[in-house]
């Protein structure tokens, strides 16, 4: 298998400027992840992104699938989810029901007992509770992370073309202020690994993508939707030396990410951000 993601330069070559926001590997129990650097500093924050590695089955198909949609082994997805609990413990892994929508779950109250509750039909979680591990299934959409470190709440966004062109970031951020008192300058970022301009290619994009979003056409038929991420999130009132951008494609690495247009119908990997407890 080609290890692109550990050769040299493979953070540098795509990624940030400032290293300081980069994604990095991370290993968190023996299960390789990776994590934002300004992220991993923060105290009493837990965060990562999961690849392909570390699956319950044996190869070739070990995948360390997390989404029990359309699985042919809902018992592997089951012990590749308590692996990635466990890894990140003290916490519970806490999910939405994705629809590439703009609603956001603001968990306020203590969430029902049990294993991998999901807290309701959207496409942002947002928390101040420590313990609650927020998980993003993805497979070529966005995931972004956000922590205020003052008010100490978390978020986890949902954040495909759909939900892009609706700007769900915005109304995370929206949420964040209104019910948790989140001032927007405060809040760090990271975009995870997802579909790059290189490869997010929008044929028919003049019927599915509004005109104002045309500004992030960087060639005939290609986005850029990490620049639109970036420019919603410093639209919310973020700063952009908070904002860490992967910058690392699904497509392009089929190898160490579940990608939706590479070919994966199924599998799902994730983005994990929660706080820890006291
Ligand atoms: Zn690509």
């Amino acid at each position: 298998m080609k290890d692109t993601m550990n050769a040299p330069g493979f953070m540098t070559r795509s990624g940030n400027a400032d290293q300081t926001l980069a994604l990095a590997p991370l290993r968190r129990d023996d299960l390789p992840l990776l994590g934002f650097s300004h992220l991993s500093r923060q105290r009493r924050l837990q965060h990562a992104v999961t690849t392909r590695d570390g699956g319950a089955r044996r190869p070739p198909q070990k995948d360390f699938n997390l989404s029990y949609t359309d699985s042919d082994d809902p018992e592997a997805v089951t012990a590749n989810r308590l692996r990635l609990q466990h890894a990140l413990a003290p916490g519970r892994l806490v999910f939405a029901r994705q629809v590439h929508g703009t609603a956001v779950a603001a968990l306020k109250q203590p969430v029902a007992a049990g294993r991998f509750p999901v807290v309701g039909t959207a496409d942002a979680i947002v928390t101040d509770r420590p313990g609650l591990l927020l998980t993003i299934l993805v497979a070529d959409c966005q995931a972004v992370m956000l922590f205020d470190p003052h008010r100490r709440v978390v978020a986890n966004v949902h954040s495909g073309w759909r939900g892009s062109i609706a700007n769900v970031i915005g109304a995370t951020v929206t949420v964040m202020q209104r019910d948790f008192g989140c001032r927007p300058a405060d809040l760090l970022a990271g975009v995870g690994p997802s579909l790059g301009p290189c490869c997010a290619e929008f044929i028919h994009y003049r019927r599915e993508i509004p005109p104002p979003l045309w500004a992030y056409r960087i060639s005939d038929h290609h986005f850029d939707f990490w620049a639109l991420s970036r420019d919603q999130l410093i639209g919310a009132g973020l700063s952009a030396d908070r904002i860490g951008l992967g910058r690392v494609c699904t497509r392009c690495h089929p190898e160490r990410f579940f990608s939706y247009r590479a070919g994966d119908k199924i599998g799902r990997f994730a983005a994990v951000i929660g706080l820890q407890p006291d």
